[in-house]
């Protein structure tokens, strides 16, 4: 139980005292209690799926969880990342752009997250740094110890206090040793401290080595680093250990021994063939009676949801090892030589893959490599083709054919955001006859600019923070295949991340060609969703928005849904419906990962 009246003295500090913890209103002690996720060896070992996957059996038992990760980078967010150097940029509900772990919580528990559930370092000092300017240090030196790290801890109850939550799943980014992420463990070594006992719980995710020279694991790196994490005070809970192997006995022994754990609380974490396989890889090691064990946690579980969650995904588990019918989709881009950048595509087809037992297999080309001579041979036995989200010029001409390509030729197409735009070009100049018309993105002065900056961004001209972000609700025409897509619904929502929009200037014209705008933004002349008339072809959908951020395991997304249906039916599958997707049905998702990705 934490200590209330330290608590309280630490929130009343003043000049006169070393201590500075600024304490939100309302904040209850012991009410929510913290897991802490600390990499070490190396980055790339899975921290976010370990995370998300140790948040999601905690919450199958009845817990409510609520993530943060806390990144060490100076950028106030991830807008501005290069996503063929970070991964790609994952958005939520509020807008927030963020790394792309938060996709894998949200995908994992099934749960949308808002701007508390990320932190940056960019984000505390700029924090520390405006209530330095407003005087609020009273006149001390402000400094890492204890007013940065007090904003840290702030961050962490304010999100206890808005979440509820029983416990705040703490992933810190980088790994132990990093100098930027050190202060972040400072801060959760002093708040274990202010919280008390049973209150905190420090997880080390490690990493065996097992060279092949050798045919055996080794633990010297792994020992090493944990100690590093003894020197910045923290003596970790549990040791889980990522390996390709199982981890033997052997190298558990060292740990446990090097590092003071018992036996029972150091976990191998070796590959497996999907990341959505891990709650039950962990579950079936006991890391989830070990954290209850070490928070007390007992009293607050709920057996009769745990045995319904685990039915459900043990069910998942076996639709997608089930996958036999393999269909292949061309995802057309520019950063295809790195998966991350496309995470979200990636597995938005696992799970509609799933939901028809389709085996889905990702053929990436890259646009820049696509000419009118080469393209036939390049996308022939596709059996659908997604151009997924973009920015700027280059590649632009291959994808504009690729569009053509599967308009001709009756190949399922699925765009988005970007790809949505290019098919809006594609047309106007294939088959509306407007001549050289294009984005004023790709070219200022083009002659029929069908699409264009959204109004509002006319005069931005910062970058970072400032697109059209986050949720939108979504119009959709009565009777239309997205309509139909989405069981008949009217309205729905979807995540958007964009500047240039289809030119309301050139509607009409479009519209008098055969193009359906068939998903309006409620009260704005803002296209959503575009397709063609299933008479013309049998599927042609494109969207402004974003879907792929939005599928989830037991929620798969109807465009991709779609999409796959149609590649099946292409493939020459006649494929059964999905089953509806309710809370507690089956999820789905074959996926070829393996643990190790981000992190
Ligand atoms: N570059 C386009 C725009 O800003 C599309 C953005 C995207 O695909 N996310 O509107």
């Amino acid at each position: 139980m934490a200590s209330d009246n330290m608590l309280s003295s630490l929130a009343n500090a003043s000049d006169e005292t070393e201590f500075y913890t600024p304490m939100p209103t309302g904040y209850v002690p012991g009410r929510t209690k913290y897991v802490v996720v600390f990499g070490t060896v190396m980055s790339g070992l899975g921290k976010g799926i370990f995370s998300s996957s140790l948040a999601c059996i905690m919450q199958d038992k009845g817990l409510t969880v609520a993530p943060i990760k806390l990144e060490g980078y100076l950028n106030r967010d991830s807008g501005t990342l290069n996503p063929y150097r970070h991964g790609e940029v994952f958005v939520l509900d509020d807008g927030m752009e963020c790394d792309m772990d938060l996709g894998t919580y949200e995908r994992m528990l099934d749960q949308d997250l808002t701007r508390l559930n990320f932190t940056t370092s960019g984000q505390i000092f700029s924090t520390v740094l405006e209530k330095e300017r407003q005087g609020r240090y009273l006149g001390r030196d402000v400094q890492m110890i204890p007013h940065v790290t007090g904003e840290v801890k702030m961050r962490l109850r304010e999100l206890a206090v808005a979440s509820e939550a029983d416990l705040v799943f703490v992933e810190i980014g980088g790994t132990v040793g990093d100098v930027e992420n050190a202060y972040f463990i400072e801060a959760v070594r002093e708040m274990a401290y202010e919280e008390g006992s049973q209150n905190f719980c420090f997880v080390a995710l490690t990493y065996v080595i097992e060279p092949p020279a050798l045919g055996e694991q080794k633990s010297k790196a792994a020992q090493l680093n944990l100690k590093l994490l003894n020197a910045a005070g923290i003596h970790p809970h549990i040791i889980a250990c990522r390996a390709h192997n199982p981890v033997t006995t052997k190298a558990r022994e060292k740990l446990a021994l090097y590092a003071n754990v018992p036996m029972a609380r150091v976990f191998s974490m070796h590959d497996c063939d999907s990341i959505y396989v891990i709650p039950e890889m962990l579950r079936g090691a006991g890391i989830d009676a070990a954290v209850i064990e070490l928070l007390s946690l007992a009293e607050r579980v709920d057996p009769v949801r745990e045995e319904e969650r685990r039915a459900t995904w043990n069910d998942y588990i076996k639709r997608f090892r089930n996958a036999r019918y393999p269909i292949t989709i061309g995802v057309i881009g520019k950063y295809t030589a790195l998966r991350d950048s496309y995470a979200s595509v990636i597995q938005a087809l696992e799970h509609a893959g799933a939901t028809f037992s389709a085996s889905v297999r990702i053929d990436w080309v890259d646009s820049s490599d696509l000419t009118a001579s080469n393209l036939s041979e390049r996308l022939a036995g596709l059996h659908g083709i997604i151009i997924p989200g973009g920015f700027g010029v280059r590649g632009v001409d291959g994808k504009i054919e690729c569009v053509r390509y599967a308009r001709q030729n009756g190949i399922p197409y699925l765009g988005l955001c970007y790809g949505m735009q290019i098919a809006v070009i594609e047309y106007a100049r294939h088959v509306c006859g407007l001549e050289h018309a294009s984005s004023t993105e790709i070219d200022r002065d083009c002659p029929h600019p069908v699409i264009d900056l959204l109004p509002e961004q006319a005069d931005i001209v910062s970058l970072g923070g400032n697109m059209r972000l986050g949720g939108q609700d979504v119009e959709l025409q009565p009777g239309s295949l997205a309509a139909r897509l989405f069981g008949g619904a009217r309205q729905t929502r979807l995540r958007f991340r964009h500047r240039w929009e289809v030119n309301p200037a050139y509607l009409d014209r479009l519209t008098s060609g055969g193009l359906v705008f068939s998903g309006w933004a409620p009260n704005q002349p803002i296209v959503q969703v575009l397709e063609l008339p299933e008479s013309t072809h049998p599927f042609f959908v494109a969207t402004q928005s974003h879907p792929e951020l939005t599928s989830r395991p037991l929620h798969p997304s109807p465009f991709f849904l779609g999409l796959v249906r149609a590649s099946l039916i292409r493939s020459g599958v006649v494929p059964g419906d999905p089953p509806p997707a309710a809370a507690d049905s089956a999820p789905a998702g074959a996926c070829e990962c393996r643990m190790a990705g981000s992190d």
